[in-house]
């Protein structure tokens, strides 16, 4: 990814700021991306990126990352990176949405305020609806309430004509997704006596350990809140391991739900696992190490096809008649399908299930298949 900084913002945006004097928006040239913009409000607090990958199937929809990155070209980079697997998500999941995402440089437990969050939706709202922004890591359904106060173009909201937190739908599709796995492993979607380990208990993990629970699976938990760990391990009859143990615990199944990049050059040899299956963005570092997966005959539920509940709910609320979780409650019970699909076209072709995934978005995006034919509806902003 080459990066350099434009010497001025386009017209369109500049008689915008005019508008709003506090904001300084600086747009930065990365190589295969639409639109990148560096942001900055110092009264406010505010230093965020907003990255837009791809919107050729409609606007870009992705969620708000807040956390205190060591360096901006750091942020950079996860910004980037996130906003172009949203646009692979996007195109698979065929929702008629882009790829962006956004990233707030600050501690989510310090930094986070209403000031902040409102600074950022005024950002948000300069690109007109091209970006559309949700929760994230470190940002709640509640902040996005605070970031609507100045910006209709914001999703997932604690808000009766909203989809509130997409994660409850993120963790269904990640037990269905495990469960394909299964099904592709031993010829059977039970989980009854299977060992699965989650890495990172959070909203997603600590609701996939619940939903595993039930299924009969036989769980090993992590986290870096060690009360956490404790806490589910008691209540669902799991072993506890510490973060630095996770991903070389021999499994079935291993769920990374924390961070993205856990799947790199140095964790490789540790996996004893059989299948990876989590809902963590970016889990591989490269494409790379997709193959080498492949070579180790580990199976892998590519990420941005797994993770997509989330996303399938939050799109929900922007149809015509409003939001109702039937439609999208339907789309990711059959995210199982999508991934058995992905798996057999993978063995047919040679190729990691990544390769497959990425081809299938691709094609799609070359052909604008599922491009949107209609605008978006914000129903929690009526106009
Ligand atoms: P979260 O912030 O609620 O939970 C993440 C958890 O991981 C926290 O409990 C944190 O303490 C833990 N953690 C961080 N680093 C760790 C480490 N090294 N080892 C063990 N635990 C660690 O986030 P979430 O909403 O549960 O999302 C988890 C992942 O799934 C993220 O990568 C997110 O981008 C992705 N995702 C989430 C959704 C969603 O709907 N929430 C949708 C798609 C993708």
């Amino acid at each position: 990814m080459s990066t350099k900084t434009l010497k001025s913002p386009d017209t369109e945006l500049l008689s915008a700021l005019v508008k709003n004097q506090s904001l300084q928006i600086k747009e930065i040239s990365v190589e295969g991306f639409e639109r990148v913009l560096h942001i900055v409000d110092k009264k406010a607090g505010l230093n965020a990126i907003i990255a837009i990958h791809n919107t050729q199937l409609g606007p870009a929809l992705g969620g708000t990352r807040i956390y205190p990155y060591a360096s901006f070209e750091d942020a950079l980079t996860d910004a980037c990176r996130l906003a172009e697997g949203m646009t692979y998500k996007s195109s698979v999941s065929e929702v008629g949405f882009g790829g962006g995402k956004s990233v707030i440089i600050a501690d989510p437990k310090k930094d986070k305020t209403p000031e902040l969050l409102r600074a950022f939706g005024a950002a948000v709202d300069l690109l007109g609806g091209s970006y559309i922004c949700a929760e994230d890591a470190g940002s709640t359904a509640a902040d996005m309430h605070i970031v609507r106060q100045s910006t209709k173009y914001v999703v997932g909201l604690a808000h009766s004509k909203s989809s509130g937190d997409p994660s409850p739908f993120t963790t269904w599709g990640v037990l269905r997704g495990i469960q394909s796995v299964a099904k592709r492993l031993y010829g059977s979607d039970s989980l009854e006596g299977k060992r699965i380990a989650i890495q990172g208990l959070g909203s997603v993990g600590g609701r996939l350990a619940e939903l595993l629970f039930w299924q009969g699976a036989q769980l090993i938990l992590s986290d870096i809140d060690t009360a956490k760990t404790e806490a589910l391990a008691a209540r669902y009859n799991a072993k506890a391991v510490p973060p630095s143990e996770i991903l070389g615990v021999e499994c079935d199944i291993l769920a990374p739900c924390a961070m993205g990049a856990v799947i790199n050059d140095t964790t490789l040899p540790k996996l004893r696992c059989k299948a990876i299956a989590g809902a963590a963005n970016n889990q591989l570092l490269s494409n790379i190490h997709a193959d080498r997966l492949k070579a180790m005959g580990i199976l892998y539920a590519p990420d941005f096809v797994i993770n997509a509940g989330g996303l399938l709910n939050v799109a929900a609320e922007l149809d015509d008649d409003g939001y109702s979780p039937t439609g999208p409650r339907y789309k990711i019970h059959h995210l199982y399908d999508t991934l058995l699909a992905i798996y057999d076209i993978a063995e047919r072709n040679g190729e990691s299930t990544h390769k497959a995934a990425l081809s299938l978005a691709e094609y799609r995006l070359k052909y604008s298949i599922g491009k949107r034919t209609f605008p978006p509806v914000f129903h929690h902003n009526p106009e």
